[in-house]
Protein backbone atom coordinates (compact mmCIF):
# COMPACT_ATOMS: atom_id res chain seq x y z
CA UNK A 1 0.00 0.00 0.00
CA UNK A 2 1.13 3.52 -1.20
CA UNK A 3 0.31 4.99 2.44
CA UNK A 4 1.47 2.02 5.07
CA UNK A 5 3.88 3.25 7.43
CA UNK A 6 6.54 1.24 5.71
CA UNK A 7 5.79 3.16 2.36
CA UNK A 8 6.13 6.04 4.40
CA UNK A 9 9.53 5.50 5.18
CA UNK A 10 10.76 3.85 2.13
CA UNK A 11 9.46 6.94 -0.14
CA UNK A 12 10.91 9.57 2.11
CA UNK A 13 14.85 7.56 1.74
CA UNK A 14 14.60 7.33 -1.57
CA UNK A 15 13.23 10.44 -2.26
CA UNK A 16 15.99 12.42 -0.52
CA UNK A 17 18.48 9.14 -2.04
CA UNK A 18 17.51 10.45 -5.45
CA UNK A 19 18.74 14.07 -3.99
CA UNK A 20 22.24 12.90 -3.39
CA UNK A 21 21.65 11.55 0.03
CA UNK A 22 23.31 8.41 1.12
CA UNK A 23 20.53 6.81 3.48
CA UNK A 24 21.88 5.32 7.22
CA UNK A 25 21.09 2.85 9.26
CA UNK A 26 19.08 4.03 12.76
CA UNK A 27 21.51 4.05 15.88
CA UNK A 28 20.76 3.00 19.12
CA UNK A 29 18.55 4.68 21.18
CA UNK A 30 20.96 4.89 23.93
CA UNK A 31 23.55 7.87 21.97
CA UNK A 32 26.85 7.79 21.89
CA UNK A 33 26.80 10.91 23.27
CA UNK A 34 27.39 11.82 27.00
CA UNK A 35 25.26 15.02 26.90
CA UNK A 36 21.68 13.02 26.76
CA UNK A 37 19.93 10.17 28.11
CA UNK A 38 18.31 8.44 24.87
CA UNK A 39 18.41 9.24 21.46
CA UNK A 40 15.90 11.96 21.42
CA UNK A 41 16.34 13.45 17.70
CA UNK A 42 17.44 12.45 14.09
CA UNK A 43 20.26 14.47 14.13
CA UNK A 44 21.72 13.23 17.74
CA UNK A 45 23.97 10.66 15.94
CA UNK A 46 25.23 13.35 13.81
CA UNK A 47 26.15 15.66 16.34
CA UNK A 48 29.77 15.58 16.32
CA UNK A 49 30.14 16.17 12.49
CA UNK A 50 27.63 19.27 13.08
CA UNK A 51 29.94 20.55 15.98
CA UNK A 52 33.16 20.01 13.42
CA UNK A 53 34.51 17.46 16.21
CA UNK A 54 34.76 15.04 13.50
CA UNK A 55 35.59 15.10 9.70
CA UNK A 56 32.28 14.38 7.64
CA UNK A 57 32.37 11.60 5.54
CA UNK A 58 28.89 12.24 3.38
CA UNK A 59 27.78 15.93 2.83
CA UNK A 60 23.91 14.83 2.50
CA UNK A 61 22.43 11.70 4.53
CA UNK A 62 19.17 10.52 5.29
CA UNK A 63 17.91 8.74 8.17
CA UNK A 64 14.88 6.88 9.77
CA UNK A 65 16.00 7.36 13.46
CA UNK A 66 14.12 5.93 16.14
CA UNK A 67 13.89 8.01 18.82
CA UNK A 68 12.24 8.44 22.50
CA UNK A 69 11.44 11.29 24.42
CA UNK A 70 10.51 10.96 27.71
CA UNK A 71 9.03 14.42 27.92
CA UNK A 72 6.02 13.68 26.10
CA UNK A 73 5.33 10.18 28.34
CA UNK A 74 2.08 12.14 29.49
CA UNK A 75 0.99 13.43 26.89
CA UNK A 76 0.86 9.31 25.28
CA UNK A 77 -2.57 8.85 25.03
CA UNK A 78 -3.71 12.11 25.29
CA UNK A 79 -2.61 13.87 22.94
CA UNK A 80 -3.33 12.31 19.30
CA UNK A 81 0.21 12.63 18.36
CA UNK A 82 2.78 12.29 20.97
CA UNK A 83 4.64 8.72 21.75
CA UNK A 84 7.12 7.64 23.79
CA UNK A 85 9.30 5.96 20.91
CA UNK A 86 8.87 7.53 17.54
CA UNK A 87 10.70 6.83 13.86
CA UNK A 88 12.04 10.62 13.01
CA UNK A 89 12.74 10.70 9.13
CA UNK A 90 15.09 12.90 8.22
CA UNK A 91 17.66 14.88 5.99
CA UNK A 92 20.74 16.15 6.52
CA UNK A 93 23.16 18.48 5.13
CA UNK A 94 26.93 18.76 6.39
CA UNK A 95 27.89 22.39 4.85
CA UNK A 96 26.09 21.60 1.18
CA UNK A 97 22.44 22.44 0.35
CA UNK A 98 20.86 25.12 2.74
CA UNK A 99 17.49 26.76 2.92
CA UNK A 100 16.45 27.05 -0.99
CA UNK A 101 16.97 23.43 -1.47
CA UNK A 102 16.00 22.46 1.76
CA UNK A 103 12.53 23.99 1.64
CA UNK A 104 12.08 23.19 -1.65
CA UNK A 105 12.60 19.49 -1.47
CA UNK A 106 10.44 19.48 2.09
CA UNK A 107 7.55 20.90 -0.16
CA UNK A 108 8.06 18.65 -2.93
CA UNK A 109 7.99 15.48 -0.43
CA UNK A 110 4.96 16.35 0.95
CA UNK A 111 2.99 17.50 -2.22
CA UNK A 112 4.33 15.86 -4.99
CA UNK A 113 5.73 12.01 -3.11
CA UNK A 114 3.03 11.98 -0.49
CA UNK A 115 0.16 13.85 -2.43
CA UNK A 116 -0.62 16.64 0.14
CA UNK A 117 -3.25 18.87 -1.57
CA UNK A 118 -0.86 22.11 -0.71
CA UNK A 119 -3.94 24.61 0.54
CA UNK A 120 -3.73 21.96 3.19
CA UNK A 121 -0.15 22.77 4.67
CA UNK A 122 0.66 25.69 6.71
CA UNK A 123 4.32 27.22 7.24
CA UNK A 124 5.65 28.54 10.86
CA UNK A 125 8.99 30.14 10.32
CA UNK A 126 11.15 32.41 13.03
CA UNK A 127 10.08 35.95 13.39
CA UNK A 128 13.61 37.41 12.04
CA UNK A 129 13.81 34.85 9.26
CA UNK A 130 12.73 37.31 6.37
CA UNK A 131 14.60 34.49 4.08
CA UNK A 132 12.59 31.64 4.95
CA UNK A 133 9.50 33.34 4.71
CA UNK A 134 10.97 35.03 0.97
CA UNK A 135 11.83 31.39 -0.12
CA UNK A 136 8.03 29.69 0.92
CA UNK A 137 5.96 32.63 -0.56
CA UNK A 138 7.96 34.11 -3.38
CA UNK A 139 9.46 30.65 -4.32
CA UNK A 140 7.06 28.15 -3.43
CA UNK A 141 4.15 30.25 -3.79
CA UNK A 142 2.43 29.91 -0.25
CA UNK A 143 0.22 32.37 0.39
CA UNK A 144 1.08 34.75 3.02
CA UNK A 145 -1.73 34.02 5.65
CA UNK A 146 -0.85 30.67 5.75
CA UNK A 147 2.77 31.39 6.99
CA UNK A 148 3.18 32.14 10.48
CA UNK A 149 6.07 33.82 12.24
CA UNK A 150 6.79 32.91 15.72
CA UNK A 151 8.65 33.57 18.66
CA UNK A 152 11.99 31.94 19.68
CA UNK A 153 10.71 29.39 21.79
CA UNK A 154 8.89 27.73 19.45
CA UNK A 155 11.12 28.37 16.14
CA UNK A 156 14.70 29.16 16.79
CA UNK A 157 17.05 25.44 17.67
CA UNK A 158 19.71 25.37 20.12
CA UNK A 159 22.44 22.47 20.79
CA UNK A 160 23.01 23.57 24.04
CA UNK A 161 24.20 26.74 25.83
CA UNK A 162 26.90 28.23 23.12
CA UNK A 163 27.12 26.23 19.83
CA UNK A 164 25.75 25.80 16.39
CA UNK A 165 22.25 27.20 16.12
CA UNK A 166 19.71 28.36 13.95
CA UNK A 167 16.04 29.32 13.21
CA UNK A 168 13.76 26.51 12.16
CA UNK A 169 10.38 26.25 9.64
CA UNK A 170 7.86 23.86 10.55
CA UNK A 171 5.35 22.28 7.99
CA UNK A 172 1.58 21.61 9.38
CA UNK A 173 -1.38 19.80 8.06
CA UNK A 174 -4.58 21.43 8.27
CA UNK A 175 -7.37 19.01 9.12
CA UNK A 176 -9.84 21.48 9.04
CA UNK A 177 -9.84 23.73 6.45
CA UNK A 178 -13.21 25.03 6.25
CA UNK A 179 -12.71 27.03 9.86
CA UNK A 180 -10.90 29.66 7.13
CA UNK A 181 -7.63 32.01 8.29
CA UNK A 182 -8.94 34.05 10.94
CA UNK A 183 -8.83 31.61 13.14
CA UNK A 184 -6.01 29.31 12.79
CA UNK A 185 -3.20 29.31 15.63
CA UNK A 186 -1.23 26.53 14.58
CA UNK A 187 -0.75 25.38 17.93
CA UNK A 188 -4.76 24.01 18.28
CA UNK A 189 -4.44 20.26 17.67
CA UNK A 190 -8.26 19.82 17.18
CA UNK A 191 -6.99 21.57 13.82
CA UNK A 192 -3.39 21.71 12.75
CA UNK A 193 -0.75 19.20 13.37
CA UNK A 194 3.11 19.97 13.00
CA UNK A 195 4.86 16.71 10.79
CA UNK A 196 8.02 18.29 9.49
CA UNK A 197 10.65 20.46 10.97
CA UNK A 198 13.61 22.19 9.40
CA UNK A 199 16.50 23.21 11.47
CA UNK A 200 18.73 26.22 9.56
CA UNK A 201 22.06 25.64 11.31
CA UNK A 202 23.51 28.75 10.19
CA UNK A 203 24.99 30.54 13.31
CA UNK A 204 26.88 29.78 16.55
CA UNK A 205 26.32 31.26 19.79
CA UNK A 206 29.14 33.02 21.57
CA UNK A 207 29.53 32.49 25.36
CA UNK A 208 28.22 36.65 25.10
CA UNK A 209 24.81 35.14 23.97
CA UNK A 210 25.92 37.00 20.58
CA UNK A 211 25.23 34.95 17.16
CA UNK A 212 28.32 34.73 14.87
CA UNK A 213 27.22 33.04 11.10
CA UNK A 214 28.82 29.87 10.56
CA UNK A 215 31.57 29.20 7.36
CA UNK A 216 29.88 25.91 6.75
CA UNK A 217 26.43 25.72 7.01
CA UNK A 218 23.80 22.70 7.92
CA UNK A 219 20.51 21.47 7.42
CA UNK A 220 18.70 19.33 10.01
CA UNK A 221 15.50 18.04 9.68
CA UNK A 222 12.85 15.78 10.90
CA UNK A 223 9.56 14.38 9.94
CA UNK A 224 7.26 12.11 12.52
CA UNK A 225 6.81 8.60 10.53
CA UNK A 226 3.89 7.77 12.71
CA UNK A 227 2.27 11.35 12.01
CA UNK A 228 2.64 11.42 8.28
CA UNK A 229 1.15 7.50 8.64
CA UNK A 230 -2.19 9.42 10.37
CA UNK A 231 -2.18 11.83 7.95
CA UNK A 232 -2.62 9.72 4.75
CA UNK A 233 -4.21 6.98 6.32
CA UNK A 234 -7.09 9.49 7.21
CA UNK A 235 -7.38 7.50 10.72
CA UNK A 236 -8.07 10.55 14.25
CA UNK A 237 -5.24 9.57 15.93
CA UNK A 238 -1.15 8.01 15.54
CA UNK A 239 -2.14 5.26 17.61
CA UNK A 240 -4.82 3.75 14.73
CA UNK A 241 -2.07 3.34 12.08
CA UNK A 242 -1.07 0.42 10.87
CA UNK A 243 2.30 0.74 12.86
CA UNK A 244 1.03 0.86 16.36
CA UNK A 245 -2.80 -0.28 15.66
CA UNK A 246 -2.07 -4.41 15.65
CA UNK A 247 -0.43 -3.85 19.00
CA UNK A 248 -3.66 -2.24 20.44
CA UNK A 249 -5.92 -4.96 18.87
CA UNK A 250 -4.01 -7.75 20.26
CA UNK A 251 -4.34 -5.48 23.56
CA UNK A 252 -7.68 -5.74 22.94
CA UNK A 253 -8.23 -9.64 22.19
CA UNK A 254 -6.38 -9.98 25.76
CA UNK A 255 -8.74 -7.95 27.62
CA UNK A 256 -11.57 -9.56 26.02
CA UNK A 257 -13.07 -6.10 24.53
CA UNK A 258 -14.12 -4.04 21.46
CA UNK A 259 -11.51 -1.21 20.79
CA UNK A 260 -13.92 0.42 18.31
CA UNK A 261 -16.57 0.05 20.87
CA UNK A 262 -14.69 1.14 23.74
CA UNK A 263 -15.27 4.23 25.90
CA UNK A 264 -12.30 7.05 25.78
CA UNK A 265 -10.76 6.22 28.80
CA UNK A 266 -10.35 2.50 27.67
CA UNK A 267 -9.37 3.74 24.38
CA UNK A 268 -6.61 5.91 26.21
CA UNK A 269 -5.26 2.94 27.75
CA UNK A 270 -4.95 0.43 25.21
CA UNK A 271 -3.07 3.79 23.35
CA UNK A 272 -0.66 3.88 26.24
CA UNK A 273 -0.23 0.07 25.99
CA UNK A 274 0.88 0.17 22.54
CA UNK A 275 2.57 2.91 22.47
CA UNK A 276 4.76 2.23 26.38
CA UNK A 277 4.91 -1.83 24.61
CA UNK A 278 6.52 -0.41 21.41
CA UNK A 279 9.51 1.88 23.41
CA UNK A 280 10.18 -0.94 25.78
CA UNK A 281 11.03 -3.44 23.29
CA UNK A 282 13.33 -0.93 21.30
CA UNK A 283 15.00 -0.10 24.57
CA UNK A 284 15.70 -3.70 25.53
CA UNK A 285 16.70 -4.55 21.91
CA UNK A 286 19.39 -1.47 22.72
CA UNK A 287 20.49 -3.33 25.38
CA UNK A 288 18.48 -1.09 28.18
CA UNK A 289 17.68 -3.68 31.08
CA UNK A 290 14.94 -2.74 33.73
CA UNK A 291 16.61 -1.34 36.54
CA UNK A 292 16.60 1.37 39.30
CA UNK A 293 18.83 4.19 37.39
CA UNK A 294 18.91 6.02 34.73
CA UNK A 295 17.95 4.69 31.53
CA UNK A 296 17.46 1.24 33.18
CA UNK A 297 14.50 3.37 35.27
CA UNK A 298 12.67 4.60 32.01
CA UNK A 299 12.65 0.70 30.79
CA UNK A 300 11.07 -0.26 33.96
CA UNK A 301 8.31 2.74 34.67
CA UNK A 302 7.42 2.01 31.51
CA UNK A 303 7.04 -1.90 31.63
CA UNK A 304 4.97 -1.28 35.09
CA UNK A 305 2.37 1.49 33.19
CA UNK A 306 1.67 -0.77 30.71
CA UNK A 307 1.17 -4.07 33.29
CA UNK A 308 -1.12 -1.67 35.39
CA UNK A 309 -3.22 -0.22 32.09
CA UNK A 310 -3.40 -4.37 31.27
CA UNK A 311 -5.14 -4.81 34.96
CA UNK A 312 -7.10 -1.83 34.47
CA UNK A 313 -8.70 -3.50 31.01
CA UNK A 314 -8.99 -6.93 32.79
CA UNK A 315 -6.29 -8.83 31.59
CA UNK A 316 -5.50 -11.51 33.75
CA UNK A 317 -2.23 -13.28 33.97
CA UNK A 318 -1.49 -14.26 30.32
CA UNK A 319 -4.66 -13.06 29.06
CA UNK A 320 -5.16 -16.44 27.80
CA UNK A 321 -6.25 -18.60 30.65
CA UNK A 322 -2.82 -18.82 32.33
CA UNK A 323 -3.03 -16.95 35.34
CA UNK A 324 0.23 -17.27 36.38
CA UNK A 325 1.77 -16.00 33.26
CA UNK A 326 2.64 -12.81 31.55
CA UNK A 327 0.76 -10.87 28.98
CA UNK A 328 3.49 -8.42 27.89
CA UNK A 329 5.38 -10.84 25.66
CA UNK A 330 2.46 -11.92 23.60
CA UNK A 331 2.39 -8.53 22.78
CA UNK A 332 6.14 -7.57 22.41
CA UNK A 333 6.06 -10.29 19.75
CA UNK A 334 3.39 -8.12 18.41
CA UNK A 335 6.15 -4.94 17.94
CA UNK A 336 8.64 -7.24 16.96
CA UNK A 337 6.19 -8.82 14.20
CA UNK A 338 5.63 -4.61 13.06
CA UNK A 339 8.98 -4.20 13.23
CA UNK A 340 10.35 -5.64 9.90
CA UNK A 341 11.28 -2.95 8.09
CA UNK A 342 12.80 -0.86 10.86
CA UNK A 343 15.83 -1.15 10.81
CA UNK A 344 17.21 -2.86 13.76
CA UNK A 345 18.15 -6.15 15.40
CA UNK A 346 15.11 -6.39 17.35
CA UNK A 347 14.07 -9.80 15.65
CA UNK A 348 17.74 -10.92 16.44
CA UNK A 349 17.16 -10.71 20.09
CA UNK A 350 13.75 -11.46 20.17
CA UNK A 351 14.36 -14.35 23.18
CA UNK A 352 16.26 -11.63 25.41
CA UNK A 353 13.14 -9.11 24.93
CA UNK A 354 10.35 -11.58 25.99
CA UNK A 355 12.14 -13.32 28.88
CA UNK A 356 13.07 -9.74 30.34
CA UNK A 357 9.55 -8.47 30.04
CA UNK A 358 8.30 -11.60 31.26
CA UNK A 359 10.23 -11.52 34.26
CA UNK A 360 9.79 -7.57 35.04
CA UNK A 361 6.18 -8.23 34.63
CA UNK A 362 5.84 -10.99 37.27
CA UNK A 363 8.07 -9.36 39.50
CA UNK A 364 5.66 -5.99 39.43
CA UNK A 365 2.58 -8.40 39.67
CA UNK A 366 4.19 -9.80 43.27
CA UNK A 367 4.40 -6.03 44.22
CA UNK A 368 0.81 -4.74 43.17
CA UNK A 369 -0.05 -7.76 44.89
CA UNK A 370 1.35 -7.38 48.19
CA UNK A 371 -0.59 -3.48 47.62
CA UNK A 372 -4.09 -5.61 47.34
CA UNK A 373 -3.26 -7.43 50.80
CA UNK A 374 -2.37 -4.21 52.58
CA UNK A 375 -5.59 -2.88 50.99
CA UNK A 376 -7.51 -5.21 52.13
CA UNK A 377 -6.50 -4.73 55.27
CA UNK A 378 -7.17 -1.02 55.05
CA UNK A 379 -10.46 -1.67 53.74
CA UNK A 380 -11.40 -3.95 57.18
CA UNK A 381 -10.30 -1.18 59.30
CA UNK A 382 -12.28 1.52 57.61
CA UNK A 383 -15.48 -0.77 57.70
CA UNK A 384 -15.77 -1.50 61.24
CA UNK A 385 -14.20 2.04 62.38
CA UNK A 386 -17.00 3.30 60.49
CA UNK A 387 -19.27 0.75 61.81
CA UNK A 388 -18.18 1.55 65.70
CA UNK A 389 -19.01 5.46 64.65
CA UNK A 390 -21.65 5.22 63.09
CA UNK A 391 -20.10 7.17 60.48
CA UNK A 392 -19.37 6.26 56.49
CA UNK A 393 -16.66 4.01 55.37
CA UNK A 394 -13.72 5.72 54.18
CA UNK A 395 -9.89 5.63 53.42
CA UNK A 396 -7.49 8.07 54.29
CA UNK A 397 -5.70 10.20 51.76
CA UNK A 398 -2.34 9.08 53.72
CA UNK A 399 -3.27 5.59 53.31
CA UNK A 400 -3.87 5.67 49.68
CA UNK A 401 -0.45 7.47 48.88
CA UNK A 402 1.23 4.88 51.20
CA UNK A 403 -0.25 2.25 48.87
CA UNK A 404 0.01 4.12 45.98
CA UNK A 405 4.11 5.41 45.99
CA UNK A 406 5.32 2.59 48.63
CA UNK A 407 3.92 0.25 47.00
CA UNK A 408 3.43 0.95 43.26
CA UNK A 409 -0.35 0.92 43.93
CA UNK A 410 -2.08 2.65 41.23
CA UNK A 411 -4.89 4.82 42.78
CA UNK A 412 -7.23 3.93 40.50
CA UNK A 413 -7.41 0.50 41.15
CA UNK A 414 -7.73 1.73 45.11
CA UNK A 415 -10.35 3.95 44.34
CA UNK A 416 -12.21 0.79 42.20
CA UNK A 417 -11.97 -2.11 44.75
CA UNK A 418 -12.51 0.13 47.47
CA UNK A 419 -15.97 1.47 46.06
CA UNK A 420 -16.56 -2.04 45.60
CA UNK A 421 -16.82 -2.52 49.25
CA UNK A 422 -18.56 0.57 49.93
CA UNK A 423 -15.29 2.85 50.84
CA UNK A 424 -14.67 5.86 49.76
CA UNK A 425 -11.35 7.84 49.22
CA UNK A 426 -10.03 10.87 50.76
CA UNK A 427 -8.84 12.03 47.32
CA UNK A 428 -8.50 15.91 48.02
CA UNK A 429 -6.24 14.55 51.00
CA UNK A 430 -4.48 12.13 48.01
CA UNK A 431 -4.07 14.84 45.89
CA UNK A 432 -2.41 17.16 49.05
CA UNK A 433 0.15 14.18 49.50
CA UNK A 434 0.60 14.00 45.54
CA UNK A 435 1.23 17.81 45.61
CA UNK A 436 3.75 17.35 48.17
CA UNK A 437 5.98 14.73 46.58
CA UNK A 438 5.88 16.53 42.95
CA UNK A 439 6.92 19.34 44.69
CA UNK A 440 9.50 17.71 45.86
CA UNK A 441 10.84 16.03 43.13
CA UNK A 442 10.86 19.61 40.83
CA UNK A 443 14.42 20.01 41.33
CA UNK A 444 15.39 17.25 40.49
CA UNK A 445 12.69 17.05 37.82
CA UNK A 446 14.73 19.99 35.99
CA UNK A 447 17.85 18.14 35.99
CA UNK A 448 16.15 15.26 33.52
CA UNK A 449 14.61 17.56 30.93
CA UNK A 450 15.10 15.32 27.76
CA UNK A 451 15.35 17.74 25.04
CA UNK A 452 17.87 19.23 22.44
CA UNK A 453 17.49 22.26 23.88
CA UNK A 454 19.59 22.13 27.04
CA UNK A 455 21.02 18.22 25.90
CA UNK A 456 24.34 19.60 26.97
CA UNK A 457 23.37 21.01 30.58
CA UNK A 458 23.43 17.48 31.45
CA UNK A 459 26.98 16.56 31.14
CA UNK A 460 27.70 14.40 34.49
CA UNK A 461 24.96 13.88 35.70
CA UNK A 462 23.59 11.04 33.58
CA UNK A 463 24.23 7.47 34.70
CA UNK A 464 23.57 7.45 38.51
CA UNK A 465 20.26 9.89 37.24
CA UNK A 466 17.16 8.36 38.97
CA UNK A 467 14.58 9.35 36.11
CA UNK A 468 11.47 11.69 37.65
CA UNK A 469 10.45 13.35 34.97
CA UNK A 470 8.36 10.20 34.51
CA UNK A 471 6.60 10.57 38.40
CA UNK A 472 4.94 13.95 37.62
CA UNK A 473 2.16 11.14 36.19
CA UNK A 474 2.35 8.51 38.57
CA UNK A 475 4.91 8.13 41.72
CA UNK A 476 7.90 5.56 41.61
CA UNK A 477 7.55 2.51 43.50
CA UNK A 478 10.45 2.93 45.92
CA UNK A 479 10.04 -0.81 47.45
CA UNK A 480 11.45 -2.71 45.14
CA UNK A 481 10.05 -6.63 44.78
P1 LIG B 1 5.32 18.90 19.00
O1 LIG B 1 5.32 20.41 18.96
O2 LIG B 1 4.17 18.28 18.29
O3 LIG B 1 5.55 18.35 20.37
P2 LIG B 1 8.09 19.08 18.38
O4 LIG B 1 8.14 20.48 17.85
O5 LIG B 1 8.48 18.86 19.79
O6 LIG B 1 6.62 18.45 18.13
P3 LIG B 1 10.42 18.40 16.83
O7 LIG B 1 11.40 18.46 17.94
O8 LIG B 1 10.37 19.54 15.89
O9 LIG B 1 8.95 18.11 17.44
O10 LIG B 1 10.65 17.01 16.05
C1 LIG B 1 10.52 16.88 14.64
C2 LIG B 1 9.30 16.04 14.27
O11 LIG B 1 9.26 14.80 14.99
C3 LIG B 1 7.98 16.70 14.61
O12 LIG B 1 7.61 17.63 13.62
C4 LIG B 1 7.04 15.50 14.66
O13 LIG B 1 6.63 15.12 13.36
C5 LIG B 1 7.92 14.41 15.23
N1 LIG B 1 7.72 14.25 16.69
C6 LIG B 1 8.22 15.02 17.68
N2 LIG B 1 7.88 14.56 18.90
C7 LIG B 1 7.12 13.46 18.67
C8 LIG B 1 6.47 12.51 19.53
N3 LIG B 1 6.55 12.59 20.87
N4 LIG B 1 5.78 11.50 18.96
C9 LIG B 1 5.69 11.39 17.61
N5 LIG B 1 6.29 12.24 16.75
C10 LIG B 1 7.00 13.26 17.26
MG1 LIG C 1 7.35 18.38 21.45
MG1 LIG D 1 6.48 21.85 17.87
MG1 LIG E 1 8.99 21.11 16.00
Amino acid sequence: LPTSGNSIRRRFLEFYAARGHKILPSASLVPDDPTVLLTIAGMLPFKPIFLGQVPRQVTRATTSQRCIRTNDVENVGRTSRHHTMFEMLGNFSFGDYFKKEAIRWAWDLSTLEYGLPTDRLWISVYEDDDEAFEIWHNEIGVPVQRIKRMGEDDNFWTSGVTGPCGPCSEIYYDFHPERGHSDSDLGDDTRFIEFYNLVFMQYNKLDDGSLEPLKQKNIDTGLGLERMARILQKVPNNYETDLIFPIIEKASELANLSYALADDPTKTNLKIIGDHLRAVVFLISDGVAPSNIGRGYIVRRLIRRAVRMGRLLGIKGDGRGNTEGAFLPILAEKVIDLSTNIDSDVKARAARILEELKREELRFVMTLERGEKLLEQMLLDALLSAKEKGTVPFLSGKDAFLLYDTYGFPVEITTEVAGERGVSIDMSAFDVEMDNQRRQSQAAHNVVKLTVENGADLTGNIPDTEFLGYDTLSSRAKVEA
